[in-house]
């Protein structure tokens, strides 16, 4: 099972993540490629693999990206290895990546569910991204003027969250993940005797 979980920098998404990861021990956290510099206490392997340009640019080249976004001025992949090794060993993947990252996903395939966490307003959206405070004051005003953009990708997700309460919003993505568990082509999937019935 793939989830794809996308919205502006500073929604809430790592926060609401987080909370799904401890919720559900099957799932596991797709750790993307980057350029962007580590933040302070952000570990390599662990948040991101942190490389350079060049490492990045040869990667695209093998074709090991399942998608790849230049991001806010920095590249961001996901990597096709990971996600295989990972879904083999029975987990399911649960995708932090952007609007970019989604329609590149959707092109090859509209396997997955995919989840748009939007703020209540743009006044908390920026609120929220100057209280994490991880950006440098140049790369706040990209990230807040990229929000406007990617904000009007909605159109292309199943499922709209709004992050205004975070309990209730972190409910909603639990709820969808458990009717997305249950649908059809989902669910079959692990019922070999039913299939087999017809
Ligand atoms: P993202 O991963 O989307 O960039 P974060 O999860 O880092 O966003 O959240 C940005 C900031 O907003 C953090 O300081 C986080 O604690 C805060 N935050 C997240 N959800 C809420 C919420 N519902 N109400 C108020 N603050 C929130
Ligand atoms: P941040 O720098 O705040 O960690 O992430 C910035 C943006 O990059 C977020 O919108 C996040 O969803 C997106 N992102 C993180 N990893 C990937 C990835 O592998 N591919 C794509 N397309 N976007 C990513």
């Amino acid at each position: 099972m793939r989830i794809f979980i996308s919205g502006p920098s500073g929604v809430g998404k790592s926060t609401i993540i987080r909370e799904l990861l401890k919720r559900n021990k099957d799932l596991i956290l797709s750790v993307s490629y980057t350029t962007r510099p580590p933040r302070p206490r952000e570990v390599d392997g662990k948040d991101y693999f942190f490389i350079s340009r060049q490492a990045f640019k040869d990667m695209q080249q093998k074709q090991m990206f399942l998608e790849c976004a230049c991001v806010h001025d920095h590249l961001y992949g996901t990597s096709l290895p990971w996600v295989k090794t990972k879904e083999d060993q029975g987990f399911s993947v649960l995708f932090d990546i952007d609007v970019q990252g989604v329609m590149m996903v959707k092109k090859s395939s509209d396997i997955g569910c995919f989840i748009f966490i939007v703020p209540p307003s743009l006044e908390e959206l920026s609120k929220r991204l100057q209280k994490r405070g991880t950006e440098a004051s140049k790369d706040f005003t990209l990230r807040l003027k990229n929000a406007t953009t990617e904000l009007g990708y909605w159109e292309n997700y199943d499922y709209i969250v709004v992050n205004d309460k975070l309990e209730r919003a972190i409910d909603d993505a639990q709820s969808i993940i458990n009717a997305y568990r249950c649908s059809r082509k989902q669910a079959i999937k692990g019922l070999k005797w039913l299939r087999e019935i017809g």
